[in-house]
């Protein structure tokens, strides 16, 4: 079978890990997974799941194909799932075959950051929900750090963390932002 990423090599059987078979290519080093063999394996090595290596000051090396890849299988186009709002890695999943297409040294990438056996969950709606939220507040992070200054923005933050425990906020805020708070004139 063509590799679906290079379309250069071929892919040839192998395994990600014991009792997980995949195909890799000959070529960039990617692997196809069938989910079938993924989630036996799952299954298997459930009770091993906190042998992942969740240290993240390690960087690893892992490939990124960006661009649309086809199912080697049916010919149909795969889905792209990002992995985590601190990765900009996408795994593919072709829902057609049931498979998944990791780039070279993805997999040891998903170990790192815990998910190796999550998978399946990479690639539902309320996961992928909460890395745009996630996504989303650190946009607006960097924007209010960029329009205030860091240090500002700090001590903002702290305050309004302070301010929202108050029970009197909507009076503090409304002396805040009069104009001037010991004027009766509006
Ligand atoms: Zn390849």
């Amino acid at each position: 079978m063509k590799c679906p990423s290079c379309q250069q090599g071929e892919l040839k059987y192998s395994q990600l890990e014991e009792f997980l078979p995949c195909q890799t290519c000959n070529h960039c080093g990617g692997n196809w997974l069938l989910l079938i063999d993924y989630l036996s394996w799952q299954s298997v090595t459930k009770f091993a799941a906190t042998t992942d290596e969740t240290h993240t000051n390690t960087t690893i090396e892992a490939d990124e194909s960006s661009h649309a890849l086809i199912c080697p299988v049916t010919g149909t186009l795969m889905t792209k799932y990002r992995i985590s709002s601190k990765s900009t890695h996408k795994i593919d999943l072709s829902t057609a075959a049931n498979a998944i297409w990791l780039d070279k040294g993805e997999w040891v990438l998903l170990k790192q950051q815990g998910l190796s056996h999550k998978l399946n969950s990479i690639f539902t709606e309320p996961y992928q929900k909460h890395i745009r939220e996630e996504l989303a507040s650190k946009t607006f992070e960097e924007l209010y750090q960029h329009q205030f200054g860091k240090e500002a923005y700090q001590q903002l933050k702290t305050f309004r963390t302070w301010l929202d425990k108050q029970d009197k906020r909507a009076a503090m805020l409304a002396y805040l932002i009069a104009e001037d708070p010991y004027s009766a004139i509006r």
